[in-house]
């Protein structure tokens, strides 16, 4: 089974309250891309106390558009049962 990246459902609000073992994961709404993002990286950009919404509005994709999503989370194998339809 291959590891992916799940995002936590949590609203974390902030980068200090996040924990920090979690992987920041930035994917582009406008051409899909998704990039891990080092935390330091956001830090530097936005401050520690900065909210998550307020980083990922000044992320810019290689594709030239600011539409990022900014997520947390850990890789990891997912549930086999979760998501799945045909449940007997
Ligand atoms: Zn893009």
């Amino acid at each position: 089974m291959s590891r992916k990246f799940l995002p936590t459902n949590a609203d974390f609000g902030s980068l200090n309250v996040i924990p920090h073992d979690a992987i920041f994961m930035v994917r582009c709404l406008a051409c899909g891309e998704m990039r891990e993002v080092n935390r330091l990286f956001l830090e530097e950009k936005a401050g520690h106390t900065a909210q998550l919404k307020v980083i990922e509005k000044r992320l810019k994709c290689s594709c030239g558009q600011k539409a990022a999503k900014l997520m947390a989370g850990y890789y990891g194998v997912e549930h086999p049962r979760l998501g799945s339809k045909d449940r007997s």
